[in-house]
């Protein structure tokens, strides 16, 4: 069975606890720990193939760390987190990204997955559809819009960054 590791990153606040959950457990956490860096381990099937997926959640990444740079050495594929509902959010992924392919090399092929969360709260939405796609597009990185509370295109996720790690 192949086993994938992949690494949470982004802001605190943004909602990576509350996805990493929701695939994980299939629950909705109100409240969690934002300092909790936590590993869970997912059985899953993709394309028919079965396989062991580790997700690393992480507590905010703001700042480029030593602690951060662990992360970004251990993980095979990334998944950069932003709030919908917060602007500041897609900054720290852009810096996020760029620190990503310092450590590990620029010409790099790096399994990554774009998520923006929080997608129920439509009436405090800060960032267009438009303007993300057009980031991922320059970024030349898939990206998805999810709901943690609802359960919108979480799985998705995960089974976009295997189908990435796979190749790799
Ligand atoms: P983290 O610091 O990035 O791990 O953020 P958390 O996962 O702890 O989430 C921060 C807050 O946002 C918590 O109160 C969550 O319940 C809330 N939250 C996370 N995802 C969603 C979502 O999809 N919809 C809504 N409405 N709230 C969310
Ligand atoms: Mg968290």
């Amino acid at each position: 069975l192949r086993k994938y590791h992949a690494v949470v990153l982004g802001a605190g606040g943004v909602g990576k606890s509350a996805l990493t959950i929701r695939f994980g457990r299939n629950e909705f956490i109100e409240q969690y720990n934002p300092t909790i860096e936590e590993e869970y381990r997912c059985d899953l099937i993709v394309d028919g193939e079965r396989c062991i997926l580790e997700i690393l959640d992480t507590p905010g990444t703001e700042q480029f760390t030593a602690l951060n740079e662990r992360y970004l050495q251990q993980g095979a594929g990334f998944l950069l987190v932003f709030s919908l509902i917060d602007e500041n959010s897609l900054r720290d992924i852009d810096s996020i990204r760029q620190q990503i392919f310092q450590v590990k090399g620029a010409d790099m092929d790096i399994p990554i997955v774009v998520v923006g969360t929080k997608l129920d709260l439509n009436t405090e939405r800060e960032v267009s559809r438009a303007r993300i796609q057009e980031l991922a597009k320059q970024w030349n990185l898939p990206f998805y819009e999810t709901s943690a509370k609802r359960n919108w295109h979480v799985s998705e996720v995960f089974e976009d960054l295997v189908r990435q790690m796979r190749k790799c």
